[in-house]
């Protein structure tokens, strides 16, 4: 497949491959997103397709706003628009009942969809221009690291897709919030840019699902938890600790084995010298280690190291969700110094 390549002036042709099935990758405040029309059942087989992604694995579908929420979803609770007045458009995604016009194979079989109304204005407005909702994951490929710019998306889905926009660097970097109100109690599935005081904040107490820290038992409620995710080619271990003995402990790595990567904190990496550093921010400023990792993470692919070591940092902000990406691209490796 020829995949065509624009720059977002007009949007009028992306919008047309969108409404006759087609696949466009556009830009969004979180990551890139892989689009097809949602109410077209072999338009979304299509996104599976290209990302590779396992077919229990379900998607969002984009709105560009809230009067659209009722072509997708039934019995939307008043919390759910709530929610919305509040953090959208924006990095937040709710789960709701499914409406029958969304085809199942959107939600892998399940009877709920996850919605969410971005804010990037070339989303919203090629969600406008399509005249409809749209189903898009990230545009990766399945299991790597989600794109946060023009460069990670032409490198690995040129000839995958219809189309893909360039709309220079995602603001945030991190996909969004995931929050179910599906069932009886508000879980928060996926952590992202919403912070869970602030899904507090509108719900109540709100459950974590266990699948964010731990690895995937049956249970989770969010189906696509159960993979690997986000992982680049060299194997990731996270280190948590005290500063002091985080730095020693990979540092006796660094000089026991060749071959090492540090995704270190600015100004760290002249603690880690005999390494391949890539520093993603500082802990105090955790906005820029979300907006920096996925890039981060990518650098590494193109250098020969083998086994990455991690920093992380600890908060109930942002940080969970920079802590949740790491802990899954790490497939669940955290060593406690
Ligand atoms: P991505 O589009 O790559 O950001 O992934 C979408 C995320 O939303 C995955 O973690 C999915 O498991 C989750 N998700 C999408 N639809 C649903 C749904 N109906 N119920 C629960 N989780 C969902
Ligand atoms: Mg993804």
């Amino acid at each position: 497949m020829i995949t065509k390549h624009i720059k977002p002036d007009s949007l009028q042709e992306a919008a047309d491959i969108i409404a006759s099935g087609g696949t466009v990758i556009f830009p969004t405040e979180t990551v890139y997103g892989l689009g097809a029309n949602a109410l077209d059942k072999t338009a979304v087989t299509k996104i599976y397709k290209a990302k590779g992604r396992p077919a229990d694995n379900p998607l969002i579908v984009h709105i560009a706003d809230v009067s659209q929420l009722e072509n997708v979803a039934r019995d939307v609770p008043k919390t759910a628009y709530e929610l919305f007045r509040r953090y959208s458009p924006g990095p937040l995604t709710v789960v709701l009942k499914r409406k029958d016009t969304i085809p199942a194979e959107i939600s892998a079989g399940l009877d709920t969809v996850a919605v969410r109304i971005p804010s990037h204005p070339v989303a919203n407005s090629l969600i406008k221009l399509s005249g409809c909702p749209i189903a898009a994951p990230s545009a990766n490929l399945s299991g790597r690291p989600s794109p946060t710019c023009y460069a990670h998306v032409k490198d690995e889905m040129d000839g995958r897709v219809d189309m893909i926009i360039d709309g220079g660097e995602s603001d945030i970097g991190l996909e969004s919030t995931v929050v179910s109100l599906a069932g009886d109690e508000p879980i928060l599935l996926r952590p992202g840019a919403i912070t869970l005081r602030q899904l507090e904040d509108v719900l109540g107490r709100v459950e974590l699902s266990r699948s964010i820290f731990a690895e995937y038992d049956g249970s989770a409620a969010s189906p696509g938890m159960k993979y690997r995710h986000y992982a680049p080619k060299a194997k990731v271990v996270l280190v948590k600790g005290y500063d002091s003995e985080v730095r020693s402990f990979i540092k006796s790595k660094i000089r026991s084995n060749e071959g090492c990567g540090v995704l270190c904190f600015d100004g760290e990496e002249e603690f880690f010298c005999e390494a391949v550093t890539r520093s993603y921010g500082i802990p105090s400023e955790p906005r820029t280690l979300a907006h920096n990792l996925f890039d981060a993470l990518r650098f590494f692919d193109s250098t020969p190291v083998s086994v990455i070591y991690a920093r992380v940092a600890d908060g109930n902000g942002i940080e969970m969700a920079v802590l949740n990406r790491l802990i899954k691209a790490a497939g669940f490796t955290v060593i406690e110094v």
